[in-house]
Parts: structure tokens; C-alpha cells; sequence
């Protein structure tokens, strides 16, 4: 695909190359007969195929699956329990992936349901799975829709709102562009139903609590997750280096409206998702074991190219999948630090080999990386 090129007068969303969207259940799904919109999806996705000609890989984040789902359960009208919640979700998922099927199929494009548990997005081992399956639907050219996998997850360790997971999923792709789509064009000094002084704010640069503290005075309800869910995504999404817009949703073809400049509020953080992944593994993590490499792979290294199991002539340490853990030349010089691809175990059974033999020696096919580039961070 080709790269969107930033230019000034663009707007974040043109100048994304990787944009996740957040539809809430409110634009989706008809409250009063539980099915979804198809009007409305349908010229979302006319928005997602102009999207990927202008050379924009899509994500989505949809809700819906329990708004759906209630009313084929006869769960509708009142206040549904955790399990009717789950049952519901159960029911409706399916329906909703198949609408987004039929939406998109008129492009084309391909659909892939994604669920995932908290779990999968705040555990670094199974967020490397996770970001290792999205990244590899991207390449294939299928647009992921993801969902909380609601069915499973009860009530301590689900996410329960759309908000953070799609800021958690933007986070895990290293998405440039993420956009809540809701039913208010962005944040006020002040609930604007109620107070006709309320100031629409187009740009925040920086998470103050003087911020937090308007997300506080938005009543519940006031859209899906309410204002206090999309702070919290914002402030998982500019800690990525992802820019983030709330947005209104509500009219058709609610993407090509942001690309013309409809009104929305933009948090902007200072970084670029690579650096501040970058900066995640530098700084935040501990180091859990030390990989030495040759001299042919520390020269690869600083040619910017992943480390592979070839060039590896020592392991220590005691680390799973996903850890950090230091790399260093033969003569003991640290180098940088990454997360590893393999436990400390299959490590030491593959080291020296080409990518090729591992699934003869593991029994499984892994990743061709012991650490890939994107996951490395060299000491300068
Ligand atoms: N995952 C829930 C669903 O699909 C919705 C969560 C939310 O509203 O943000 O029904």
C-alpha cells in the first residue's frame, strides 16, 4: 500500500496511514427495533473504501453485539443482568459482523471479527498475539472489526465500554488516527444541553485534570460510554503517539465529513506511535534475560533489521514470550533492549538456527524474528 504523505494543511485523519474508528451501538443499532442501520452502515463504508484508495489501512471498533442481540432473546426494555448481557452478546455478534460482511462485500473488502478480552490487550504476551494477527488481516488487505469478546468476559475484567478497547487496539497496531464516533461533535467546558456558555474545544495538546474534571460534569448516558470513558481513551491513545478525535457520528458518511472539516475535538499528542512504543519498551519495562549475538546480527541491528534465531549465540535469564530482555555483542556490550518472541526455553533450542528450522525443532511454526525491529530499541 502506498504511505499517506503528512502535509500541513492536512488534517490528522488524511494524514494517518492507519486509522482505527469506534462506532458506538447508539449509531448502529435502532433502539426501537434492535436492528442495525444499514442505510448508515453502508455509507460508512463508502467512507471506509474511499478510505483505503486514498492508501489508508481501516480498523474497526464496533459495538452493538448486546443492542442487537437483546432483542432476539426477548431481553429488551429494561436493564439487562451481566448473563442476559452475555447471552446477548452471544446472539447479536454474529449479526453484527454479517452486517458489516454485507456493507463492506459491496466494496470488495473483506471482513475479519476480532474479540478480545482485557487480557488480551493489557497482557504483553498476548498482545503480541493480538498485534500479530491484526497487522498480518491489514497486510491481507481485510478491514478487522473487533469487539469486546463480551460473552467470556464478566463483569472484573471486561472493559465494558468500546471507548478504551478501541484506544487499546490503536495503541497494539500503532495506528496514527483513532476516532470515537458518537453522538456529540466533540468535548465542551460544560455539558452544552445545559449551559448555553459551554465551549466546543477543537485541539487538546495535553491531559490536565482541568480536562478531566469537564468529562466529570457530562451526565451518564449522554453518549454510549460517556465523556469520562473517551478521556480515558484519549489518554491511552496520546500516551501511543495516536491522534484522537471525538466526533459526531450520527448523519451518513460520518468519515468523509471529518475529511471535510466538520467540527470535532483533536487530541494531539506530542509523539509518533513508533517513538512512544519505542520509548514504552526503553523505559517502562523490566529486563527479564540477555540475548548475545554475533557480529553479523549486531551489524543488521544497527542497520534497523530484526534479530533472528541465527544470530543469537547466548540466552540467560528466565523469560516467556513477550518480555523484555536486554541484546548484547560478544563482548558483553549492551546494545538496546526488545521483547522477545520466544520463551527463554524455545530460545535456547533455536538459537543458531535459520528461521526455516523452527518449526522442525519447536513443533511449531513461530515467528521468523527472535525480536522483530519494531519491538527493538537500540541504546544510542
Ligand atoms: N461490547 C458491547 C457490545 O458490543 C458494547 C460496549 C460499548 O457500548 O462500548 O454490545
Amino acid at each position: 500500500m502506498t504511505a499517506a504523505v503528512q502535509r500541513a494543511d492536512m488534517s490528522p485523519l488524511q494524514a494517518a496511514r492507519r486509522v482505527v474508528l469506534k462506532i458506538g451501538s447508539a449509531l448502529l443499532v435502532d433502539d426501537a427495533t434492535g436492528k442495525v442501520r444499514q442505510d448508515w452502515l453502508e455509507a460508512l463504508a463508502d467512507d471506509i473504501a474511499a478510505s483505503r484508495k486514498r492508501g489508508q489501512e481501516v480498523l474497526v471498533v464496533s459495538s452493538g453485539a448486546i443492542a442487537v442481540g437483546r432483542y432476539h432473546l426477548g431481553l429488551h426494555g429494561r436493564a439487562l443482568r451481566l448473563e442476559e448481557k452475555q447471552a446477548a452478546a452471544a446472539t447479536g455478534q454474529s449479526r453484527l459482523t454479517h452486517a458489516y460482511q454485507e456493507a463492506l462485500a459491496r466494496h470488495d473488502i473483506t471482513v475479519a471479527q476480532v474479540l478480545l478480552t482485557f487480557d488480551d490487550t493489557e497482557q504483553r504476551r498476548r498482545h503480541l498475539n493480538a498485534r500479530g494477527t491484526l497487522r498480518e488481516l491489514l497486510k491481507l488487505g481485510a478491514v478487522p472489526v473487533v469487539n469486546e469478546n463480551d460473552t467470556v468476559a464478566t463483569e472484573e475484567i471486561r472493559y465494558g465500554d468500546n471507548d478504551r478497547l478501541a484506544a487499546r487496539v490503536a495503541q497494539m497496531v500503532s495506528a496514527d488516527a483513532l476516532v470515537l464516533f458518537s453522538d456529540i461533535d466533540g468535548l465542551y467546558t460544560a455539558d452544552p444541553r445545559k449551559d448555553g456558555g459551554a465551549r466546543h474545544l477543537p485541539e487538546i495538546v495535553e491531559m490536565t485534570d482541568d480536562i478531566e474534571a469537564m468529562a466529570g460534569k457530562a451526565p451518564p448516558g449522554y453518549s454510549s460510554g460517556g465523556m469520562v470513558t473517551k478521556l480515558a481513551a484519549a489518554r491511552i491513545a496520546m500516551a501511543a503517539g495516536c491522534r484522537m478525535a471525538i466526533a459526531d457520528g450520527r448523519k451518513d458518511h460520518p468519515l468523509d465529513a471529518l475529511i471535510q472539516g466538520a467540527r470535532c475535538t483533536w487530541f494531539l499528542p506530542p509523539t509518533s506511535p513508533p517513538a512512544a512504543r519505542k520509548g514504552w519498551i526503553a523505559g517502562g519495562l523490566k529486563v527479564a534475560g540477555t540475548l548475545t549475538l554475533d557480529d553479523g546480527a549486531v551489524a543488521a541491528l544497527r542497520q534497523g533489521k530484526s534479530l533472528l534465531p541465527a544470530g543469537v549465540t547466548r540466552v540467560a535469564g528466565d523469560f516467556e514470550r513477550g518480555d523484555a530482555v536486554a541484546v548484547e555483542d560478544k563482548s558483553g556490550r549492551r546494545l538496546g533492549r526488545g521483547l522477545v518472541a520466544y520463551s527463554s526455553q524455545d530460545c535456547l533450542r533455536i538459537l543458531g538456527h535459520k528461521s526455516g528450522e523452527i518449526e522442525a525443532i519447536l513443533g511449531y511454526r513461530g515467528r521468523d524474528e527472535m525480536i522483530h525491529r519494531d519491538d527493538l530499541v537500540l541504546d544510542t
